[in-house]
């Protein structure tokens, strides 16, 4: 049991990320794995956030200091803006988890995060505390210590609060108490049954100047990162471009940098030192006397080692592996730097010799219970002797006696069953409901991982030179796209069919029965069943036929049921489930498809929020430009609106007055820079009555606003209120805006989740009327959040307001507020 359980925390705790994409390892990344072997000294960076991470010191500590390097982000950036789509939440937060992950893969750290969820932005740690719940997110930070065992632990944030976010003070306030506590029996002492506590050496924070904060001194400990490496071919300056352009989500792409660049570092804890962070620190094996001859022995291998013949090295790296071996595993640091070392070793058995594996599924999708054809090659491209001995396949051993002739390519391909008990594949915190702070994880084992283990492996038996290897390989689907070439993408373990909802949430604003609709998607051949759901009280719902048949795989029926809302309740969900052949299936699928990531999915419930609400509308069309993404429009067209996307074609036309309102999406100025363009042209639309509503715009580093917005001056601040119980003071109650056609009062305000509005008007010229203050506690009111002005015979409204999240989260005093808006009668 204990075996079992060291080599599972051996693969957990070492950089997971398998690669959606077959990567070929040069000569040079040999030599680079080799002088990294060689030296045993590890540090782990915390922050909070996807993109809090120092991505040019990452690099540098990996390839220039060899050290082993860990990231842990508390959080993985659920909460933020999305530059590239509309996935917001959870979604943004598998995105932005992928996007670390490719960011390692170029930087060569490792990733890791605890269960903190990223609720939106905090302005201090306490409200952060409140949200996470400080001892588990403390627990945690101190399990990911207590494994990775870093020697030097860097934050990227003071506890003081010059990092701005409290989430950015609170990774601080943590990592310096898990630095004591990862030491102490007494904390958190149900991990010592996987793990050994772990003092560090030292903490440090890694200072900054950001804008006009500089909390760099000269007096600090200095390191010049800004080195080239010959064998990248790159310094570390380009590196971190590479590896900081993959938070696409966020609009990071950076410029290349070159020569000398000064980080500075301040320490927090620890036996103190003034040059470097990791003076006195032996970081070679010799560290424990037990592995000294190691160090000699790898010196010995990267002195002989050949870029033109690599395999010559194999007899001395396959000796050298046996030397690991035998070591003596009393000390659980010396055991844990073994692991770590025996896994290395053997990649770079693999890559000098040549030898190269992979298994692929005959499709992505694979169901419990099913066949699963599998294919498996293998090749053996440099002259070592090397054979394989057995190949366990998902749910079959098999013997071999296989002699891998140079460079000849191997295919076998075999017929298996998927195991009926396969867990279907989700990323594995989101596979129980969570608090809005805290992310629910059943197995502590997973705590820490980035993401899921590959949902099926093939482990192939291999004897190089003598020695006998277990090496693990996903097994992955692989086809070839004529645009953009040779794809990987994950093998999807899936029930037999799924069902998907259109909306989030269905709002009911008369008691007429409305038509929503679900699509049935079959995963195989044969699928038949009904549909049937779930409602709250008083709700009633038909269908003219709730039945379906699938015959292929990937069929799809739609199913449509009439629902009629209550009086009485006025809100709830409808889940909806499918019963196939005695079985009862619920889940719908969310695809997630970027070029940058591998292809992800989340399954959730097929559920949706239904609402009934007393709202009343006015118009009937309204214009929709489209920003960085937003569900809007989807939430209009509930509601009974038609509404039109604003193509620049449409734009260009001009033929506006048919709109009673239109409507900007998220960032549309930031996003869309013809809109300068047609500036004239919405004011125009203004001018003859038009109700032109803008929504949030940044005014920052993405995308400093030049663009022309209303018809007066008002500029954009980064003014925001995030406690989404805030109290909302209406300045104007008897303006058009808050009596027409829904009277709005202050139990319009409540219900609202995680914040009231971002990005709010300041310096409005005096045509602008602010219609409401509010301000999080303990801070001085702001009124910029909705402004409104009359512009000739019609109007225009800047509001920071969060409606993105609002209307589609079914929140009602934000529908009947954002309809009014579109619905101000013409000035006479
Ligand atoms: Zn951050």
């Amino acid at each position: 049991m204990k075996r079992i359980l060291i080599l599972f925390l051996a693969v957990l705790f070492r950089c997971s990320y398998l690669q959606a994409q077959s990567t070929a390892v040069s000569s040079a990344d040999i030599l680079q794995k080799l002088h990294k072997l060689n030296t045993v000294g590890s540090v782990l960076y915390i922050a909070a956030h996807p993109d809090d991470e120092n991505t040019r010191l990452l690099p540098y500590l990996t390839y220039e200091r060899k050290l082993r390097t860990g990231y842990l982000s508390l959080t993985r950036g659920d909460g933020g803006q999305n530059l590239i789509g509309k996935e917001q939440g959870e979604p943004l937060g598998l995105i932005r988890t992928e996007e670390l992950l490719a960011a390692r893969h170029i930087d060569g750290a490792e990733q890791f995060f605890t269960r903190a969820n990223d609720f939106g932005f905090s302005k201090n740690p306490d409200e952060t505390f409140g949200f996470w719940n400080k001892d588990s997110i403390l627990a945690d930070v101190v399990w990911v210590i207590r494994n990775f065992k870093p020697d030097v632990i860097i934050t990227r944030f003071p506890t003081t609060g010059e990092g701005g976010h409290g989430h950015h003070t609170a990774s601080a306030i943590l990592a310096i108490e898990a630095f004591t506590a990862a030491a102490d029996p007494k904390r958190f002492p149900e991990q010592l049954k996987y793990t050994e506590v772990w003092q560090a050496k030292r903490i440090f924070w890694n200072t900054f100047s950001f804008g006009t904060i500089n909390t760099t001194s000269e007096s600090q400990i200095k390191i010049d990162i800004g080195g080239y490496n010959p064998l990248l071919g790159k310094s570390y300056g380009e590196l971190a471009s590479e590896n900081r352009s993959m938070h696409k989500s966020q609009g990071f792409g950076t410029a290349k940098t070159r020569g000398q660049t000064i980080e500075y570092f301040k320490q927090l804890g620890g036996d103190s030192v003034s040059k470097d962070i990791f003076e006195n620190i032996n970081i070679s094996w010799n560290r424990f006397p037990a592995a000294a001859k190691l160090s000699k022995s790898l010196d010995k291998i990267i002195a002989k080692y050949n870029a033109q013949q690599p395999q010559l090295i194999v007899t001395d790296l396959v000796a050298f592996y046996k030397q690991l071996q035998a070591l003596n595993e009393t000390d659980a640091t010396l055991r844990s730097w073994k692991k770590y070392a025996l896994k290395e070793t053997e990649e770079l058995l693999l890559a000098s010799s040549g030898l190269w594996m992979e298994a692929y599924a005959a499709d992505y999708i694979a169901i419990p219970g099913n066949d699963i054809a599998t294919t498996v090659q293998i090749i053996n491209r440099n002259k070592n002797l090397v054979t394989v001995n057995a190949i366990r396949y998902i749910n079959q051993d098999t013997a071999c006696t296989l002699t891998l002739k140079p460079n000849e390519l191997y295919t076998l391909k075999h017929a298996d069953k998927l195991p009926k008990e396969f867990s279907y594949s989700n990323p594995y915190w989101l596979n129980q409901k969570h608090s809005p702070g805290l992310y629910t994880v059943s197995n502590p084992l997973l705590i820490g991982k980035p993401k899921n283990d590959p949902a099926a492996t093939v482990v192939f038996t291999v004897t190089i030179e003598g020695l006998q290897l277990s090496v693990t390989r996903p097994v992955v689907y692989r086809y070839t796209d004529p645009v953009k070439g040779e794809i990987y993408r994950p093998l999807e373990i899936l029930p037999a069919a799924m069902i998907n909802i259109a909306e989030r949430v269905y709002v009911f604003n008369d008691t007429l029965p409305k038509n929503i609709s679900f699509v049935v998607k079959a995963n195989m051949a044969n699928v038949s069943g009904t549909l049937d759901w779930q409602l709250p009280e008083d709700w009633r719902a038909t269908s003219a036929n709730n039945s379906f048949k699938l015959n292929a795989k990937g069929d799809e029926a739609l199913i449509t049921i009439s629902i009629q809302p209550s009086a009485s309740s006025l809100s709830g969900k409808i889940s909806a489930f499918i019963n196939v052949n005695g079985e009862r299936f619920s889940k719908g699928i969310t695809r997630i498809e970027y070029d940058h990531i591998p292809y992800q999915f989340i399954l959730t419930d097929a559920e949706a929020t239904i609402v009934h609400m007393d709202l009343r509308t006015a118009g009937k069309n309204i214009g929709y430009i489209p920003g960085a993404g937003d569900d809007v429009v989807a939430c209009l067209k509930q509601v009974g609106y038609n509404v039109t996307i604003l193509t620049d074609d449409l734009l260009d036309k001009g033929d506006l007055k048919q709109y009673n309102a239109i409507v900007t999406g998220i960032r549309a100025y930031n996003t869309n820079d013809r809109l300068q363009i047609y500036y004239k042209t919405l004011m125009q639309y203004v001018e003859q009555g038009g109700n032109l509503v803008v929504q949030y715009n940044t005014n920052n580093r993405i995308g400093p606003l030049l663009a022309k917005i209303g018809p007066y001056p008002f500029t954009i601040s980064r003014d925001r209120v995030t406690d989404e119980q805030a109290e909302v003071r209406i300045l104007q109650p008897a303006h058009v805006v808050f009596q027409y056609p829904n009277k709005i009062n202050s139990t319009d305000f409540n219900g609202w989740i995680q914040e009231r509005g971002i990005y709010f008007a300041t310096e409005a010229d005096t045509h602008y009327q602010s219609m409401l203050s509010l301000n999080d506690p303990n801070e001085k009111p702001h009124e910029g959040s909705l402004i409104v002005t009359p512009y000739g015979k019609g109007n225009f409204v800047y509001t920071g307001l969060v409606f993105f999240r609002e209307l589609p989260a079914g929140v009602p005093g934000a529908y009947r507020l954002f309809i009014n808006l579109l619905s101000i009668p013409e000035n006479k």
